[in-house]
């Protein structure tokens, strides 16, 4: 069967856009013919500074969100990045077999490190071959992402193809990114320009999991949108950018496409527009964030799911990272 993989930060509160970017499809995926393996990157986090309480906090609550959302640990292995070693140990070989202008390319590392390039951590610049690692220790397949990290599942396979022609095998499979439905690039309910990010400062940017109804209305209501009407085709949505993204988060939510939204709503104002997809938006994720909450009054027990779920990744991790070891021509 076929092997997915996948990984969330603990960086700040779960948004709409992880739902729908990624989360979503996680449970789904669980339930298809898939073996499934998914991480908390909390290495990944600290690639940006975390306060140590808080990102023992934002991991428990992710763990929370991923099972609230559909992730049965019991079908898909759930764990914490920094339980199993193998990940920041294949990570130094790609490290090796990574270039540094294939890095120097990635626009995430470009929009985290900002203007002033020398303060960003060196962790931050070498992230994309964490992420190859994470991947590739569990020769996984498939990897669903958000239309954000699809150049850094490229590098992965480019990685990987570099890997295998420098020692002359076939050891790594070659991953192929999943990038599916209407929302894989949720923007900033503020800028139409930016992706609604989790590390946002602005917490009306985004639409967080935990959030409850009223603060959904009013993040909805606040929205940039521009003075006309919803467009009855896909086609009038070109060039508003603000309008396009409330679209396909109904579409998204409401599971249709959004040439079936703007059939029904072409033609609405975006001020009887908004509360609709306010209503949508409360239904689908209220039952998401009572969960959430009921799992986190027992936080020894979440603590115990990461436990066993990172035993088991390691199971499946140690071998392949012994046998990498091996044709890199490590004694042991
Ligand atoms: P950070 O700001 O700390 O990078 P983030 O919100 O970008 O947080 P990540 O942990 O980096 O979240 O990404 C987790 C998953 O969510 C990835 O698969 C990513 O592609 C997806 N994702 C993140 N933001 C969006 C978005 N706005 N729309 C769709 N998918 C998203
Ligand atoms: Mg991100």
């Amino acid at each position: 069967t076929p092997r997915v993989f996948s990984g969330i930060q603990p960086s700040g509160h779960l948004t709409l856009g992880n739902y729908l970017g990624a989360l979503k499809r996680f449970g789904e995926m669980q339930e298809e013919d898939y073996e499934t393996i998914y991480c908390i990157v909390d290495l990944h986090a600290i690639t940006v500074w975390q306060e140590p309480e808080k990102l023992r906090e934002a991991t428990r609550m992710l763990a929370a969100g991923f099972i609230a959302t559909g992730v049965d640990p019991s079908k898909s292995i759930l764990f914490n990045q920094s339980g199993v070693p193998e990940h920041t140990q294949l990570a130094w070989i790609f490290n090796c077999v990574a270039r540094m202008g294939w890095l120097n390319r990635m626009t995430q590392f470009k929009d985290k490190s900002g203007k002033n390039r020398d303060s960003a951590s060196t962790g931050l610049f070498v992230y994309p071959n964490l992420m190859s690692a994470d991947i590739l220790v569990y020769h996984a397949t498939h990897v669903p992402v958000g239309e954000d990290q699809k150049q850094h599942v490229e590098l992965a396979r480019d990685t990987a193809i570099k890997f295998n022609t420098d020692y002359g095998t076939d050891f790594f499979p070659i991953p192929e990114p999943v990038i599916e439905g209407s929302a894989t690039r949720v923007m900033s309910l503020r800028d139409g320009t930016k992706k609604m990010s989790k590390s946002d400062p602005s917490d009306m940017s985004r639409i967080n999991l935990t959030d409850d109804a009223d603060a959904i209305a009013q993040k909805i209501r606040k929205a940039k949108t521009d003075p006309e009407a919803l467009p009855s085709e896909p086609g009038g949505l070109d060039g508003r950018a603000e309008a396009k993204n409330l679209v396909n988060i109904y579409a998204a939510l409401a599971d249709v496409t959004p040439a079936a939204v703007l059939a029904e709503m072409g033609g609405l104002q975006f001020s009887e527009f908004k509360p609709k997809l306010a209503e949508l938006a409360v239904a689908r994720l209220s039952p998401i964030s009572t969960e959430m909450a009921r799992l986190m009054q027992d936080p020894a027990e979440i603590d115990r799911i990461l436990a066993a779920g990172s035993a088991r990744a390691r199971e499946v991790a140690q071998p392949i990272l012994k046998r990498a070891y091996d044709i890199v021509g490590m004694v042991g």
